[in-house]
């Protein structure tokens, strides 16, 4: 979801996830995605050495090309942060083992047909919108793409909905890396990707009921679609909102990687001002509440990570003060169980300072 400011000639596909698993390269080399006016998000040298101190580097978005941080410093912090459990059930591991076996003696043309297989076999599992039809793909059905970059997981891609309108298995596309991971993930990224076509499928209707001889391209009827705020926001948090019932099936990182993308699009949808006429997706005052009542629910490990994953999200997207202050105080338990750790407290003051949010603004 956190693309290039690019805009392509051809509609953006949208992406499952966040870019919390980029690479090192990427870690050490991007700047924040959002710098807020002046950039005044930007996170410096002190900020990260801070980060280090406490064990902890927020994946992928503090570092920037001005930090003191050796590269090797932070691949070790970085490689030991991404060690996940696998936890999977028997059956979706020995596909994964099935996988990784044709792939180390080169045979990638089984080693796809597998992949395939496997994640139509998890499609099972998969939530369906009652807006779509519920069609159970083959094998064939899925395309896997190698350009999908694994932290993108998957795309849903509008420009192939002319040429197979009523097959939306033709408008995904997924990593094949999308193996490595559990079954839970699976069916979670392919849960997200259908509310992506739930939402598409109502703009092609709206294209295909417009007869009129100055119709426009499909290409520009998107446009308006496609504004980067409306996709990463309220389009996006609808997508991402369904996680929330996958979560405790996903390995550690897994659970890390959906509960960055559930809060940064939340933290957009805050920000969001849809233009008038414009109906949103979903609001933050919809899926709120629902975040709320999962962290209740939810055991001291879970709550921390959740707190850790709200902080690391408000940094990523950089938000106004107004939009933070009304997550802080929105989301404020899971706020305060972010904000309990004492290695990391110190870091959320400095950013809360830059901010100029005092504590009796929202704590
Ligand atoms: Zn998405």
């Amino acid at each position: 979801m956190s693309a290039s400011t690019d805009r392509p000639r051809v509609p953006r596909p949208r992406r499952a996830d966040t870019t919390s698993a980029a690479g090192i390269g990427d870690a050490v080399s991007r700047v924040p995605l959002a710098h807020g006016d002046g950039g005044r998000q930007r996170i410096g040298n002190q900020t990260v050495q801070l980060l280090l101190r406490a064990g902890r580097v927020p994946t992928g978005v503090l570092l920037e090309h001005r930090s003191a941080v050796g590269n090797r410093v932070v691949l070790g912090v970085l490689q030991a942060q991404r060690r996940t459990p696998a936890a999977s059930a028997s059956s979706w591991a020995s596909r994964r083992t099935a996988v990784r076996t044709a792939r180390a003696r080169g045979d990638d043309r089984e080693a796809d047909r597998l992949t395939r297989q496997a994640i139509a076999a998890a499609a099972t599992g998969a939530t369906y919108p009652a807006a779509i039809p519920r069609r159970l793909p083959t094998p064939d059905d899925i395309l896997l793409d190698p350009m999908t970059k694994a932290d993108a997981h998957a795309q849903t891609r509008p420009k192939e909905i002319p040429a197979h309108p009523t097959d939306y298995w033709r408008w995904l596309s997924f990593t094949p890396q999308l193996i490595a991971g559990s079954e839970a993930q699976v069916q979670s990224v392919i849960t997200h990707e259908l509310v992506h076509v739930a939402q598409f499928t109502a703009i092609w209707n709206a294209y295909e009921k417009d007869t009129s001889p100055g119709r426009p391209s499909w290409d520009e009827f998107l446009k308006p679609h496609q504004a980067r705020r409306r996709v990463e926001g309220p389009e996006e948090l609808q997508a991402h909102a369904t996680s929330l019932d996958f979560l405790d099936r996903l390995a550690p990182g897994e659970q890390v990687v959906a509960l960055r993308g559930l809060f940064s699009s939340f933290v957009a949808t805050v920000a969001y001002v849809p233009p008038a006429g414009e109906a949103v997706a979903i609001t933050a005052a919809e899926v709120g509440p629902k975040i709320l009542t999962y962290f209740r629910g939810t055991g001291t490990t879970m709550r921390q990570r959740m707190g850790s994953a709200l902080w690391w999200s408000l940094m990523d997207v950089g938000p106004a003060k107004a939009t933070f202050v009304a997550v802080l105080t929105t989301l404020r338990p899971v706020a305060l169980a972010g904000y309990a750790d004492p290695a990391l407290r110190p870091v959320y003051d400095d950013l809360l300072a830059a901010e100029g949010i005092g504590r009796t603004s929202w704590r």
